[in-house]
């Protein structure tokens, strides 16, 4: 089972290591020498468990997780992460007060807005810590923390940002919050999980979908601060009028019974596991790092080098290392530009259609050898239409 390696940069899902698929395949047959596949055994099985062990085990050692936090996995996306971070989170800050706080978002982009929306739309109290669309005209740039309005920390149940914003192409150079050592700091990273090292104890949470970095959709992965699984009664959330979390989101819940209360999709989370056995295999983060550095340089510079062809919306200071944001300053070339990617075997670099142009996206699987190909087809058509 084989085929030609792709070229391609499309957004999400994204693209896997062919060696994950190939082994991937024939386990969907016949896992483990069982006779069944993977897709096809109980979900609280000795095989399905041990795929669960094990991914958790491996995020631990690629990401050096602390004893302090937990890792767990639920069905759904960064969608339903939205939801279930509001809803969590309210009630674990009742059980430590006492009294319900006020979610804080940091707005930089189309998902961060999308969740802070989503709070709202379940009840939970919640408010703008920074809306960059406002402050600066358009979601070009972070603001600087200075600039945010910082919300009374003693009654905040957290902060909430999206560390790199997969439809803006904006990324937090640096972890946002040294100023805020005593609030919860919850963290999307949907499409930035296991592309750079991090310091987990910062976080009171990270969530991710996993079909960018490390998977197949219907998965997400958390890794939570313990002490944020406490939670109070039912009656006790509803009598403070926070949203009951949903029975299979309810972290507790979930984390108690080892990622499978519901039936987990094990063959999706199987395909995790081997993208991480993949990525330590080859180096873990650092190495990781250091080639998503080099690809986004390379695609960067590229593309400044013709300023008269393409235009750059992001500011330089926090440009996504994973998705490429440009546009052509002639916007009547774009489907010429897409057209002849194509034919040079150059696939998904069509923008999100809420901001059009281009979007070019270097997730972990997209080789520095793609990346070269891409440049040397940026080159040609800038110099051709010079
Ligand atoms: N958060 C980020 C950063 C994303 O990029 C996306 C999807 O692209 C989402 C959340 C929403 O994810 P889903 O479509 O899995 O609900």
């Amino acid at each position: 089972l084989t085929r030609e390696e792709p070229n391609y940069f499309g957004a999400g899902p994204a693209l896997l290591p062919t060696e994950v698929l190939q082994t991937a395949a024939y386990d969907l047959l016949n896992f483990n020498s069982v006779g069944l596949g993977i897709g096809e055994i109980s979900h609280r099985s000795g095989p399905a468990t041990e795929v669960i062990n094990s991914t958790k085990q491996h995020f631990k050692d690629l990401l050096d997780i602390p004893d302090t936090h937990e890792v767990f996995f639920m069905q759904g996306g960064g969608t339903s992460g939205f939801s279930s971070i509001a809803t969590n989170l309210a009630a674990a800050y009742l059980k430590k007060t006492g009294k319900p706080g006020k979610a804080g978002y940091v707005i930089t982009g189309t998902w961060s807005k999308k969740s802070y929306e989503e709070a709202v739309r379940l009840g939970v109290d919640s408010v703008v810590v920074c809306d960059a669309k406002k402050l600066n005209g358009s979601f070009g740039d972070i603001p600087s923390v200075e600039k945010w309005s910082i919300p009374d920390l003693k009654d905040t149940s957290y902060v909430y940002f999206c560390d790199n914003e997969t439809v803006n192409g904006i990324e937090f150079p640096d972890f946002p919050f040294e100023k805020f050592p005593d609030v919860e700091i919850v963290a999307d990273m949907s499409s930035n999980i296991l592309s750079k090292k991090l310091d987990i104890s910062k976080y009171g949470l990270i969530m991710a979908g996993a079909q960018k970095n490390v998977g197949l959709a219907g998965i997400s992965i958390y890794i939570i601060k313990k002490s944020l699984l406490e939670q109070p009664s039912d009656a006790e959330i509803k009598a403070a009028g926070i949203p009951l979390p949903p029975i299979a989101f309810h972290y507790p819940t979930v984390v108690a019974n080892n990622s499978a209360y519901n039936t987990i999709p094990i063959f999706t989370l199987h395909i995790v596991d081997l993208v991480l056995q993949s990525l330590l295999k080859k180096g873990g983060i650092t190495f990781q790092q250091e080639l998503n550095e080099k690809k986004a340089k390379l695609l960067y510079e590229t593309l400044d080098a013709y300023p008269t062809i393409f235009n750059l919306p992001v500011a330089k200071a926090v440009r996504s290392k994973m998705n490429v944001v440009f546009t052509l300053k002639d916007t009547s070339l774009d489907s010429e530009f897409l057209k002849q990617g194509e034919a040079n075997k150059l696939t998904g670099l069509k923008g999100h259609r809420s901001v059009g142009g281009m979007r070019a996206s270097l997730y972990n699987a997209v080789s520095l050898k793609s990346v070269e190909l891409l440049v040397a087809y940026i080159k040609t058509f800038a110099e051709s239409h010079k």
